[in-house]
């Protein structure tokens, strides 16, 4: 913005709706920091083209927070809550841009609080991005406060605690004025960290495993391994619908899905009863390396969770690793189902991951699953597999569906 411009900002009655995007920018240093800035920009832009109604003008980068104007009180309202899902967004307000003047900013927040439910105290909070507004954010507190009681004579200043806290923050020559904030999902901009694929089940587990690691900033590509042609695709379909829940976080819009059956099958017949279950991963492993070195990922992800099941046991875990070229992340290896299942209420997985399916795991499923299996047991077993067929075969005819 140029001087001018700034002035005719600091002088000018317009008022205008928008969402104040934070971010953390604690560890981000240099570089990093502008290329965090610019893919939330871009997701926050992306997240906000998916929204039905309402128009927004261009996502702007001001000191430290990212600006969204709106149209309409209404439409900032409505995109708050989205925006807060997008990864990287640690908090949005929502309120008035107005001219730099401390009366600008008492009539946005006489507006604002009118707009709430009943309060009684309330305490005025400014912030200063630089001192191109003469007036430091002690004093703005003291002034806007004082201008506030004036026009809530009833009302009272609370330092601690106070029913409303009235944000003020004076950046490149507006102030922005709010009362409420949306808590946003944390984590780093998707695309900040490369790309995994996740083994994605029905279940509860794999689609908060998946979000938690969209959250960190990665890109993920689904598998999904069906018991097809062996049971009906049901499964299919709800691996369909958790992708679509996941996806406006961003990140996840890539499916690959294995009908799974027959090589259960293969190796149900092949292979000691105790031992499927270590089989039936290793092959999905081997498919998930492979599907990985396609898509260009860095890692495979899965949602286990020590000692939860009989395959995940520690013993369990290292003979299935073995197989994967590439680091495998657990991102719920040390958190209790109890947790999982509240995590995946609210990202709103748990209704579709409770419904009943046939999938791979329920078939073929030995009374007895091994849980201490051995690598010098299972090498020379899956050795005379012919896993080199089944993975040609498996690869020849997968189709990758995009969301
Ligand atoms: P989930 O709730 O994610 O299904 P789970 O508690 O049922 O997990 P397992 O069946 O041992 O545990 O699966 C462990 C992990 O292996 C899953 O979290 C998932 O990452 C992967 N996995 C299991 N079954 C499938 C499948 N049919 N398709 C893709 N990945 C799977
Ligand atoms: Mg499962």
């Amino acid at each position: 913005m140029t001087r001018n411009s700034s002035q005719a900002t600091r002088t000018s009655k317009a008022v205008y709706p928008v969402c104040l995007v934070h971010y953390h920018e604690v560890g981000l240093k240099g570089r990093n920091r502008s290329v965090f800035e610019r893919k939330l920009k871009e997701n926050i832009e992306k997240r906000l083209a998916r929204l039905e109604h309402g128009h927004y003008d261009r996502v702007m980068r001001i000191s430290g927070r990212l600006l969204v104007s709106f149209a309409t009180w209404e439409e900032a309202c409505r995109a708050a809550e989205p925006i807060a899902q997008v990864p990287g967004v640690v908090r949005v307000s929502i309120g008035l841009r107005t001219a730099q003047s401390l009366e600008a900013a008492t009539d946005a927040a006489l507006w604002l609080l009118n707009q709430t439910a009943p309060w009684v105290s309330f305490k005025v909070n400014a912030r200063r991005a630089n001192t191109d507004f003469p007036i430091d954010s002690m004093e703005i507190n003291r002034r806007i406060g004082g201008l506030l009681v004036e026009a809530f004579p009833d009302r009272q200043v609370k330092m601690r605690e106070p029913d409303r806290m009235v944000h003020v923050e004076m950046i490149e020559g507006s102030a922005f004025t709010y009362v409420q904030t949306v808590k946003g999902v944390g984590g780093l901009p998707v695309g900040s960290a490369g790309r995994v694929v996740s083994l994605l089940s029905a279940g509860l587990d794999s689609p908060v495993a998946t979000f938690r690691m969209m959250r960190r900033g990665a890109q993920v590509t689904g598998l999904h391994f069906s018991g097809a042609p062996e049971t009906t695709s049901t499964s299919e379909h709800l691996v369909r619908e958790i992708v679509e829940t996941l996806a406006p976080f961003g990140g996840l819009k890539r499916l690959a899905i294995v009908a799974f059956g027959s090589y259960q099958r293969e190796i149900a017949r092949a292979v000691p009863s105790e031992l499927r279950v270590i089989f039936y991963r290793r092959l999905m492993f081997a498919v998930a390396n492979r599907l990985a070195l396609r898509e260009g990922a860095k890692a495979l992800v899965t949602g286990e969770s020590l000692g939860q099941v009989a395959s995940q046991t520690l013993d369990n875990i290292l003979v299935v690793d073995a197989i994967a070229e590439l680091p495998v992340l657990r991102p719920l290896i040390g958190t209790d189902k109890i947790e999982i299942i509240a995590e995946a209420h609210r990202l709103g997985t748990f209704e579709i991951s409770s419904q009943s399916h046939d999938d791979c795991c329920t078939l073929f499923m030995p009374r007895n699953p091994e849980t201490h299996a051995k690598l010098k047991v299972v090498e020379p077993i899956w050795a005379a597999l012919p896993v080199g067929e089944w993975l040609s075969q498996i690869f020849d005819s997968l189709e990758i569906e995009t969301f």
